[in-house]
């Protein structure tokens, strides 16, 4: 039998990015970096002299749209390979679906930091 230590781990409360967890260390650590902190600080800052709710984002226009074209594109891929299946389930066709849905999600991997890095 196997135990397998699973180290809790913890997100970066502005970039999302893992945080290593030191051994020993008093109160745990929200940001991954000094500069999540400082740009997270700065929003923060910056919403409140706007009279934003903490929760409230504000991002640039052509990267909402930008993510939202990828949401549509992966949604019309989900649809496609639903219908696809649908009529066949040879491995020839799954394989074939799931290039087409992987594809098609791809781009999506890195869209949420641009979102944060035009924000
Ligand atoms: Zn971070």
């Amino acid at each position: 039998m196997y135990f397998v230590t699973v180290t809790k781990r913890q997100a970066c409360a502005w970039c999302g990015g893992p945080i290593e967890i030191a051994a020993g260390a008093g109160r745990p650590r929200q940001y991954c970096r000094r500069s999540c902190r400082q740009r997270d600080f700065e929003a923060r800052k910056r919403a409140r002299e706007l009279g934003l709710a903490e929760s409230d984002l504000i991002v640039a226009r052509r990267a909402i749209e930008g993510l939202d074209d990828l949401l549509f594109v992966l949604g019309c891929a989900i649809a496609d390979v639903e219908g696809d299946i649908a009529l066949d389930r040879s491995p020839e066709q799954l394989q074939r679906s799931l290039d087409w849905l992987l594809g098609s999600a791809r781009p999506l991997l890195g869209a949420s930091e641009r979102l944060r890095g035009a924000s």
